[in-house]
């Protein structure tokens, strides 16, 4: 082993909160060698996305990082490099192969020509980016289907989803194979250590049991004002709910060939499941509880909805909560005293910024020793 190595076998971290913030950064910085606890009361229970515990589990995995306006800037970058770091993790975190893909591509339709002539725009500076532009005369299936006439749309061909599901079981596995240590509790204070003979940081569990740390990251969402205002920080951050419907189609009435992974349409995803299933999602409404005028707006497309939408069941529903700073951009990446870092507020692309939000953790660790 090297000395640097050896150094960071040495070096204590816990990470606070285990949705995929919390997952990717224990992922990145247990790969480093570093000794790492994961926090999070649900670590051990049942992953599942009809009764979400977490942002995580109620996300639909959509990774948007190339269809982006910007080609500059923190969100850019952090998109971008995202999309590089997926691509390489997932075949490190991809046991069995089938479980943990990217499907791609992703199609977004044009709602007005406002939005039509922002997507040529968009294809004209990121074709290197995989956009391609729809024209009209390639739209027929839409049309058809949405009972429609649409005046273009994208293609991006890199673009697509990763299953939370899969993805949160197949991260889990790996933190088992890396050696990171789970703790199953609630964090109900972190401190500063006073005796100089001792790590820097206390983290004290709901169980009153006490952890002496080197670095504590904090990705606990929401409850990520409540651990730090104790200690004089004040990070807001504001609920937004989202919902989520799967519904069930009378029959197999869709060309499901034609779809992609992902296509977005009046602001919604629509997600292909198998011949009769589909998921649409997700509502973006300030607070904790779900509306049923949101809901009622997405199943009906402002009701503008074909007739298999209107005609099909709602078979399963769920909502979640995103957690969006109140006046900075999100996400939260802050090193606010030695040894104290957040990665937090990711809003709606917490699963698509994961990989380069940890990296950015390690980076700031490394550069502190
Ligand atoms: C309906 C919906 C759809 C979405 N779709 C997408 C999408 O398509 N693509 C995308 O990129 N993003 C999407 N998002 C956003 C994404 O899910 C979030 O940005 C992401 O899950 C945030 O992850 P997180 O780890 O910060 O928070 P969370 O997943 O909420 O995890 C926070 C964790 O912290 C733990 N915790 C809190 N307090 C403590 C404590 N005191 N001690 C220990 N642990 C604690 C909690 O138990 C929890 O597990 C969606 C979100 C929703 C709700």
């Amino acid at each position: 082993m090297n000395i640097q190595k050896a150094e960071k076998k040495q070096t204590k971290i816990s990470i606070i909160g285990g949705g995929i913030a919390g997952i990717t950064t224990a992922f990145h910085l247990g790969k480093k060698g570093y000794k790492v606890n994961l926090i999070d009361p649900l670590i051990n229970s049942e992953i599942n996305n009809l009764s979400p515990k977490n942002g995580t589990q109620a996300s639909l995995g959509v990774l948007m990082g190339n269809i982006y306006k910007r080609s500059k800037g923190r969100a850019f970058l952090l998109r971008n490099k995202s999309m590089k770091l997926w691509k390489e993790w997932l075949t490190q975190i991809n046991y069995s192969k089938s479980d943990c893909i990217l499907n791609k591509p992703l199609i977004k339709l044009a709602n007005s020509e406002k939005e039509y002539e922002a997507m040529i725009e968009l294809s004209n500076n990121k074709q290197k980016y995989g956009i391609e532009l729809l024209n009209k005369d390639s739209l027929e299936f839409w049309n058809s289907t949405f009972e429609t006439k649409l005046i273009g749309g994208l293609i991006s061909h890199e673009d697509g989803r990763l299953n939370p599901i899969k993805l949160i079981k197949s991260l889990m596995q790996s933190l088992d194979q890396i050696k990171i240590n789970k703790i199953g509790i609630n964090v109900s204070r972190i401190s500063k250590s006073n005796n100089l003979n001792d790590k820097s940081w206390n983290i004290t569990l709901e169980n009153n049991q006490s952890i002496n740390q080197d670095y504590i990251v904090i990705c606990s969402a929401l409850n990520t004002q409540k651990l730090l205002k104790p200690l004089g920080y004040e990070i807001l951050l504001e609920p937004i709910l989202g919902q989520v419907i799967e519904l069930e189609l009378k029959k197999s009435i869709l060309n499901w060939k034609e779809w992609p992974a992902i296509l977005n349409y009046q602001s919604i995803n629509f997600i292909h499941l198998n011949s009769n299933h589909l998921l649409i999602g997700a509502t973006i409404e300030r607070g904790s509880q779900s509306s049923l005028t949101e809901k009622q707006e997405m199943l009906n497309l402002k009701n503008t909805a074909p007739k298999w939408m209107i005609n099909a069941s709602i078979c399963n529903e769920w909502s979640g909560i995103r957690a969006r700073p109140i006046s900075e951009p999100s996400p939260l990446l802050k090193e606010l005293e030695p040894g104290l870092l957040i990665n937090t507020g990711h809003y709606r692309n917490g699963v698509l910024l994961a990989p380069a939000c940890a990296e950015w953790i390690g980076l700031k660790i490394e550069e502190s020793q």
